[in-house]
């Protein structure tokens, strides 16, 4: 059996085609000092390998090296591995001698399955794309292939607005759900706290946000009890306020299961089969568990498709004509520059912890760049190498896409820009902010309220060919003050609100 070169998003078993097979692990060093990543981020890669070299033993050789040519030069015997999820990754493997490159894992749909599905599609909708992997998985189905329940989706059954605070108290409200399992830190973690301490004293690499108690499994055994906490605890809270944000509870009812997904820590098909096994024992509602799998093998399969169906040009649409440059504020992930109640604690959050939930980087971080007209390729290497759970198929969909509409609509039927109403419906920020999001001129001005007319004034001729845009560009129109509105944004720029 040939040597399995394992990379750092491969590292749970399903990435070996036998318990015993032969393994290469290589921590390159010259990843970690190209880009200026979160260091919780950096921590919770190289525990993650580290711990897998430890796991495997003698059956894994660990390389520690400068880069993945040098790792290779000093193997002398043939290697396979899963194709890599990123294209410079792969064209490397195709550089390199004698490594044969085997089908991608660790998603519930081949690239092969993508592309039958896709072949001859004018749109390729994910609502039918999900559709078409629940079948083929056979997840959710009746004896007769139908959905079950009758719908194929339960979207409309969440999207509550989060609780309110409890009445009588002065405590803010939090989600009525137990606690995330929370990893125990070890002597690894130890030792890669000493290792990236010394690196940054050094020079040799330079990191962004704040070091942090880890919070996220590194091995497959970690990422499996935080899984089945999720599924037996917090799952049924799931799906209803799946969209909603409070600023005493970062973690909501959501599995904060990213992270190891994107380690290749656990298979999305299994997660998503133990998920529906909750449904048929009766222990989760169908909306919850129906939501949670759509997120998993439609969501972030869709995206991973997208990121290779559309080529490497993807990356560069730039539909918006959006070319400022991301503020430091912002890079440097400085929340205590900013005054705007939610975009404060959602940096803070991504300052502090290298994630937040779904909501707060689409309607939160990715509105604001989206209203004030950031570079969609800077804002998608933010998100890079600021998350946790950040790789470079998961941002061509998610940011140039989704978040910032540079495709034209490719991917989203209309840009995901909204003002404050609606972050005040969704969240309990606006009541603690010295902004109103009912105010779009003046002192008291949110800067998202006014932040969406002005985006809307400035690509109006854009969107104006886009059905879903009618009525927001009628609202537009009726706008008395729209030109002091497009100035006092045009004042207020990039600078932290
Ligand atoms: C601007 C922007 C940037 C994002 N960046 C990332 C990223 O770097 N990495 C990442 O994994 N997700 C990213 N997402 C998607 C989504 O926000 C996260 O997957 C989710 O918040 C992770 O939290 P969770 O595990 O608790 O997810 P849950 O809410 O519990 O969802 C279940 C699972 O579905 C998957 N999933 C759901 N939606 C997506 C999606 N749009 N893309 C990929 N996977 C999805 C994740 O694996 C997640 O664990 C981004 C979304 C936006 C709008
Ligand atoms: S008022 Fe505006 S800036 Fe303040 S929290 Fe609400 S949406 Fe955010």
């Amino acid at each position: 059996m040939t040597r399995r070169w394992l990379f750092a998003d491969q590292l749970g078993p399903h990435f070996l085609d036998d318990p015993d097979q032969p393994v290469l692990l290589v921590e390159s060093r010259a990843v970690l000092a190209r880009h200026r990543f979160h260091r919780q981020k950096a921590h919770l890669v190289l525990s993650a390998l580290r711990h897998r070299a430890r796991e495997l033993g003698d059956q894994a050789l660990f390389v520690q090296a400068r880069t993945y040519a040098e790792a290779r030069a000093q193997v002398h015997e043939p290697l396979s591995a899963c194709a890599p999820t990123s294209r410079g990754a792969l064209e490397l493997l195709g550089r390199l001698p004698d490594v044969e490159v085997l089908p991608e894992r660790g998603f519930a749909s081949s690239r092969a399955d993508f592309e039958r599905w896709a072949d001859g599609r004018t749109r390729l909708l994910m609502e039918d794309f999900y559709r078409d992997a629940r079948r083929r998985l056979g997840l959710l189905l009746e004896p007769d292939g139908g959905p079950v329940g009758g719908h194929w989706n339960y979207d409309s059954d969440n999207r509550e607005p989060p609780p309110r605070q409890p009445r009588g108290t002065d405590a803010p409200a939090v989600l009525d759900v137990p606690e995330p399992w929370w990893p125990e830190e070890d002597e690894i973690d130890e030792e890669v706290r000493a290792d990236l301490d010394r690196w940054e004293a050094s020079g040799e690499v330079s990191f962004v946000g704040r070091d942090g108690p880890r919070r996220f499994a590194v091995t497959h055994r970690e990422a499996r009890y935080a899984l089945h906490t999720f599924l037996r605890k917090r799952l049924p809270a799931f799906g209803p306020v799946e969209d909603a944000m409070l600023h005493a509870d970062w973690t909501m009812a959501h599995s904060l299961l990213s992270p190891s997904m994107n380690l290749g820590l656990l298979d999305p098909v299994e997660c998503a089969r133990a998920a529906e096994a909750e449904y048929r024992n009766g222990r989760a509602p169908l909306a919850s568990v129906e939501g949670y799998v759509r997120q998993l093998i439609g969501w972030r399969d869709y995206m991973f498709h997208v990121y290779w169906h559309f080529g490497p040009d993807y990356g560069r649409h730039n539909y918006l004509a959006a070319r400022r440059k991301l503020p430091r504020w912002f890079a440097d992930l400085d929340a205590d520059a900013v005054q705007a109640a939610c975009l404060s604690d959602v940096l803070a959050g991504v300052r502090d912890r290298a994630w937040v939930h779904h909501i707060p980087r689409l309607m939160v971080l990715g509105n604001y760049a989206l209203q004030r007209g950031w570079s969609p390729q800077e804002l998608r290497d933010w998100f890079h190498y600021s998350f946790l759970d950040g790789y470079e198929w998961v941002m061509a969909a998610n940011v140039i896409g989704m978040s910032q509409h540079a495709d034209g609509g490719l991917m989203a039927t209309k840009p995901y820009a909204a003002g404050g109403a609606y972050i005040n419906r969704m969240s309990d920020y606006c009541g603690g902010c010295r902004y109103d999001p009912k105010q779009r001129r003046g002192e008291d001005a949110c800067p998202y309220s006014a932040g969406y007319w002005a985006f809307l004034a400035r690509n109006r001729e854009r969107l104006e060919g886009n059905r879903r845009m009618v009525q927001p560009l009628r609202g537009l129109d009726r706008l008395a003050d729209l030109d002091k509105v497009v100035a006092q944004e045009r004042g207020r720029a990039s600078t932290a609100p």
